[in-house]
């Protein structure tokens, strides 16, 4: 998983770093927006250097099963569609460097970017996909299960719950979301809250109230999971901390985390506008910034979506955008 790095935001102030490299169209991440922005990026010949970051290929390079990817009707393992996609945007000629963008000046009209504190890349251009990072509750046995029952997203994974008994864990929109989702496709769905009410908004509070194969564990934390290949059940503790206090053991086949994701975004958060949570604004229906010339791509500007083909859909637009952004430099 990427763990966003410690920025130094003025680190481009430092005169050590002699290593300057001038790029028309810089590609920040690796991910399927970011390599679809090269694939385009490259058939309009703007050349483009692609640095990876510390997880090459993206968040599905974590997971087994790709089912829902348009062109694979047989699905595919995340790291081999990702592998599919480097080979796709390097065949036209993008250039993809191992490297992390460490600090960004998006003062001037060259935007510079530094990579592992040690090079700038001067672009004319730059499209921003890192991606975002899914919060999950620290427990030993979630790492334990990761692709065993545990999962981050219920409509990449519910699917393989089918008549299962799942648990959502959290209390707002994407926690109600998802677990109404999920009561579509599960015979049952536990939704886990650690408080006495949801912070979900009304309208998404009546829907998973009034839907039948849903049940809400008021007051339950979790402990941990269980279960001999994969999850089985749930550890809960009921008002933890009362004189009530109570354990509570659930049977599951499925574990969804639904406490929200982190952008990476930090790095640019000096000049770019982002949200409360820090998805990076963007022009609705485009890929534009605040900032001329730098454009956002994928999970890290969706706080809705989060798919693998939306992030590809909108690293095409990042790429349409940067090029028709170009031409207008001349
Ligand atoms: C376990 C799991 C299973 C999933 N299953 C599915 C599924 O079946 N179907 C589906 O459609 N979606 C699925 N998703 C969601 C999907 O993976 C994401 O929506 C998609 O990967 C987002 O693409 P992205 O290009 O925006 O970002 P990401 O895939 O997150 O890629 C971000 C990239 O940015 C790089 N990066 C980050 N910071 C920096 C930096 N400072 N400098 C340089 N590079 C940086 C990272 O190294 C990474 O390469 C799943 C997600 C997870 C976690």
């Amino acid at each position: 998983m990427f763990k966003p790095m410690d920025l130094q935001k003025d680190s481009l102030k430092n005169t050590d770093i002699t290593d300057v490299e001038k790029v028309r169209c810089l590609i920040i991440g690796s991910g399927p927006a970011g390599y679809t922005a090269a694939i385009y990026a490259s058939r309009a010949n703007l050349k483009p250097v692609m640095y990876t970051g510390m997880q090459m290929g993206g968040q599905l390079t974590t997971t087994t099963e790709v089912d829902n990817y348009p062109g694979y009707p047989d699905g595919v393992t995340g790291p081999k569609m990702m592998e599919d996609f480097q080979k796709q945007a390097e065949r036209f000629g993008a250039d993809v460097r191992f490297g992390v963008a460490s600090a960004v000046d998006f003062s001037g009209r060259k935007h510079k970017v530094t990579i592992d504190d040690n090079k700038i890349i001067e672009a004319d251009a730059v499209i921003i996909a890192t991606g975002a990072t899914a919060k999950y509750l620290g427990l030993e046995s979630e790492s334990k299960y990761a692709g065993m029952g545990v999962s981050a997203c219920a409509t990449c994974d519910g699917f393989f719950y089918k008549g299962k008994d799942v648990a959502v864990v959290g209390g707002g929109d994407t926690a109600a979301e998802e677990a109404t989702y999920l009561a579509g496709i599960c015979r049952k769905v536990y939704l886990i809250v650690r408080r006495d009410v949801l912070r979900a908004s009304r309208t998404m509070q009546d829907r998973v109230l009034n839907t039948k194969n849903i049940e809400v564990l008021w007051q339950h934390q979790t402990v941990e999971l269980f279960g001999e290949n994969g999850v089985e059940g749930v550890t809960l503790v009921k008002k933890k901390g009362g004189p009530d206090e109570e354990t509570v053991k659930v049977k599951i086949d499925g574990f969804f985390l639904a406490i929200g994701h982190t952008p990476n975004s930090e790095a640019f958060s000096k000049y770019l506008d982002t949200d409360p949570v820090g998805y990076i604004k963007t022009i609705p229906g485009t890929s534009k910034t605040n900032v001329a010339g730098v454009f956002a791509a994928g999970d890290v500007q969706d706080s809705h979506y989060r798919q693998a083909v939306t992030a590809a859909g909108s690293g095409c637009i990042a790429a349409i955008d940067a090029e028709r952004y170009l031409s207008e430099l001349k």
